[in-house]
């Protein structure tokens, strides 16, 4: 590709991610055809379709042979941020998962809202099936943990956890990554995590955080 043909191409992709995440396309609507689009940017169809496909790698877009394209994430982040831990151990992930779960409580116990501690209580309580990230029987197991990120109220942080957790289901569903906790023991920590965050007390919420993500999700070791 020629420098000149990039830049267009790039320029291409930009003005199309503005679109979607400036909502002119709602999740899961179709967009403009390839002929309007190079219309409406004024470039030829083949860079709009190299845009597409560059989106399409992001997660950000589908195209569906004979029906169009199709908006399937307003954020380009999470599907670029999953790859790229997956390309990682899964000792490193989990170690990184650790630390802004840590980040993720102390946060929460310093300015968490009355009402989201209270969704957190709802979902401990709720808490009855397994923490394997696979199986969301009942309740999905990893709401308390999504809850908490939420609760620290840090969107970048939410979006590095969210993608690490995409990851982690698939270390899941192949076996690799399991849960080093039965239930009982996982409520236990859940429950000194979720009253330090209760309480405003962002140091123990951060030591209860380091301890439960240091055993709640463990690597598989391969059997030989
Ligand atoms: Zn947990």
């Amino acid at each position: 590709m020629t420098a000149m043909g990039s830049d267009r191409a790039r320029e291409t992709v930009r003005r199309l991610q503005r679109d979607i995440t400036s909502g002119r396309w709602p999740l899961n609507s179709r967009i403009p055809t390839e002929a309007e689009l190079a219309t409406e940017l004024g470039v030829g169809r083949s860079t709009v379709r190299e845009a597409v496909r560059s989106l399409a790698h992001l997660g950000m877009l589908e195209p569906a042979p004979g029906r169009g394209t199709f908006v399937r994430s307003l954020n380009p982040v999470r599907g670029v941020l999953a790859d790229f831990a997956a390309e990682h151990s899964w000792s490193d992930i989990l170690a990184v998962r650790q630390a802004l779960e840590v980040q993720a409580a102390f946060l929460a116990a310093q300015h968490g809202s009355e009402e989201r501690v209270q969704r957190l209580r709802a979902a401990h309580e709720a808490d009855a099936g397994g923490h394997d990230p696979a199986t969301e029987r009942g309740q999905s197991p990893g709401q308390f943990h999504a809850l908490l990120v939420e609760l620290a109220d840090n969107r970048l942080l939410t979006e590095l956890h969210t993608a690490l957790s995409t990851t982690l289901r698939v270390g899941s569903t192949r076996g690799r990554i399991v849960s080093g906790q039965e239930a009982d023991a996982r409520r236990r920590d859940h429950a000194v995590l979720l009253e330090a965050i209760a309480a405003g007390n962002p140091a123990a919420a951060a030591a209860a955080a380091s301890t439960h993500a240091g055993h709640d999700l463990v690597v598989q070791k391969a059997e030989d």
